[in-house]
């Protein structure tokens, strides 16, 4: 395989990095096989105790020097990073796809991302505006300034298994932090591509060793990181268990946590909605990369008197998606992760059924030729109530759930009554309806949607979500803000020593 090779991806490769140096990864080696084809792709060393010690220590001390490098200097070490992975998308999408068995157009789109927050960061870094304020003292000026926070930790989930690593590493870089990155166990080498094109970069422009380390390894390597009093930030991404781990770790010491947790998103599609246009976004929404995005498709709320005929075309349309190796652009849906989320699909499957779910499409495990791995599913469709547990839990795998409504209010109050609050959406070609989406008695998910579906966010906006989804927001606006510190300054040029609130103290 050409792509793993131009990456410099060995057979067995080190767990740590600091930077351009690698440390061998002392712990159980972790196994990364492809759910594409099953094959064993290559080892990777898991980091060590000892190992996490020196990456610390070296980012820490890293730290000391980033810091005082200007904004705009380190923005140009991050478009050198951009061009870095213009000249390496094919590579680095087809390692991602391969390795996690999302399409190959979804892999390219990864990097592209990647290069997208690159430009981005790069721009921001002669934006990282404070405020100034009129002080109601005389002869004072008053501003606030943004200052680097320290070592920024990212843990990182195994479906972007790039792109949400350099949204939080691009911004924090150009806000002045360095960082230290704990991927998914399940996606160990295309970190360690990524940490490889960086480090090019770095040593060509003599950035200190320690600016962006990884530290590959399991669960509780991401615990030795959210306990860590050395870590003000901890950029967590992955399930609502994780989450309410992680937070409430690193709430323990006061550190700061974005969490960016599980979703359960639902596209309302009203009696007004353009049905094209709602049936691409929902087969794509539920179906694309196999059910496996944050921002999936899980439940669609249909108007009642569209519903039988949206049911008639979605059951055609699924029913013409070719399923299998997601590197043959003709295949519409790839493999799930691993065996372990192929049980759960069967489990929520078995589940829905119990609770009184009615599959207009079945869902079923693919075997034979092609599907040798285990992990091909078929997308499946059940006509639900909207209170059946398993609706209202997050299922990582291709299962979309119909619930019929009446009226907007109605839609809107099922919509909103499940626990997580990623992303929504409704199609409707009727602007009061679409305003009363977006209102503040409408959706209250981070992300809301008119005539587009749930996923597929672009990086200019703040990304995230409420409720269980963690509240955090990163990417774009001014989410670089969680990387810095805010520091008020007033500064008193008269003679006298005025106290604010006109209070009184002589002596
Ligand atoms: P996961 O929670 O199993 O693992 C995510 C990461 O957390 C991994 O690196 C894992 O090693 C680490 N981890 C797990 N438990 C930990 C703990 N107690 N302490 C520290 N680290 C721990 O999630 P996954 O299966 O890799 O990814 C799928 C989940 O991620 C879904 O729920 C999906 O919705 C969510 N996700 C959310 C977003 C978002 O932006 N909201 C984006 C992508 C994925």
């Amino acid at each position: 395989m050409e792509f793993l090779k131009e990456l410099g991806i060995q057979s067995h490769n080190a767990g740590a990095a600091t930077g351009a140096d690698w440390l061998p990864g002392k712990g159980t080696h972790i196994r990364s096989y492809s759910p594409v084809n099953g094959a064993l792709i290559a080892t990777v060393g898991s980091t060590g105790r000892d190992e996490y010690e020196t990456v610390l220590r070296t980012a820490a001390a890293a730290f000391e020097q980033w810091r005082l490098v200007p904004a705009p200097q380190r923005g140009e070490v991050v478009r050198q990073i951009g061009e870095a992975l213009r000249g390496k998308k094919d590579a680095l999408g087809r390692l991602v796809s391969f390795e996690m068995g999302k399409s190959l157009q979804e892999g390219w789109g990864e990097v592209q991302e990647m290069i997208d927050i690159c430009d981005f960061a790069v721009g921001l870094s002669r934006q990282l505006y404070g405020l100034t304020m009129h002080s109601e003292r005389p002869q004072h000026r008053m501003y606030e300034q943004w200052h680097p926070l320290g070592i920024t930790g990212i843990i990182s989930a195994f479906n972007f298994p790039v792109a949400v690593w350099s949204w939080n590493a691009m911004l924090a870089l150009v806000c002045g932090d360095v960082c230290v990155w704990k991927p998914s166990e399940k996606t160990p080498l295309s970190a360690i591509a990524c940490q490889r094109i960086i480090a090019e970069v770095f040593t060509r422009n003599q950035v200190p060793e320690g600016a962006c380390c990884v530290i590959n390894g399991g669960r509780e390597v991401g615990q030795w990181l959210a306990e860590d009093g050395r870590v003000p930030l901890v950029s967590a991404t992955g399930s609502t268990a994780m989450g309410k781990a992680v937070g409430v770790t690193v709430a323990a010491r006061l550190g700061r946590c974005l969490l960016e947790l599980g979703g359960n998103n639902a596209i309302i599609i009203s009696q007004h909605a353009d049905l094209d246009m709602a049936l691409i976004g929902s087969v794509f929404g539920a179906a694309g990369t196999a059910g496996q995005r944050c921002t999936t498709t899980r439940r669609l709320i249909i108007h009642e008197a569209v519903y039988d005929n949206f049911k008639e075309r979605l059951v055609k349309a699924y029913g013409q998606l070719s399923i299998g190796d997601p590197l043959d652009e003709r295949n519409h849906v790839g493999p799930l992760i691993d065996k372990a989320a192929v049980k759960m699909y069967e489990e929520a499957i078995a589940a829905c059924k119990e609770q009184g779910g009615h599959f207009v499409v079945e869902g079923s495990v693919l075997a034979g030729a092609g599907y040798e791995s285990g992990c091909y599913v078929r997308p499946c469709i059940a006509e639900v109530g909207a209170d059946y547990p398993v609706v209202q839990t997050e299922t990582f795998a291709p299962i979309l759930y119909l619930i019929k409504y009446s009226r907007l209010e109605e839609a809107i109050a099922i919509q909103n009554n499940v626990p997580q609050g990623l992303s929504s959406a409704i199609m409707t070609t009727d602007l009061r309806e679409a305003e009363r989406f977006l209102s503040a008695a409408g959706s209250d998910c981070g992300i809301a949607n008119v005539n587009i579906g749930t996923s597929g966010a672009e990086i200019g906006g703040a990304f995230g979500g409420e409720k269980e989804t963690g509240g955090g927001r990163e990417s774009g606006s001014d989410a670089w803000k969680a990387y810095m510190r805010r520091q008020t300054n007033t500064i008193n040029y008269g003679t006298r020593l005025p106290l604010a609130q006109g209070i009184r103290f002589d002596i």
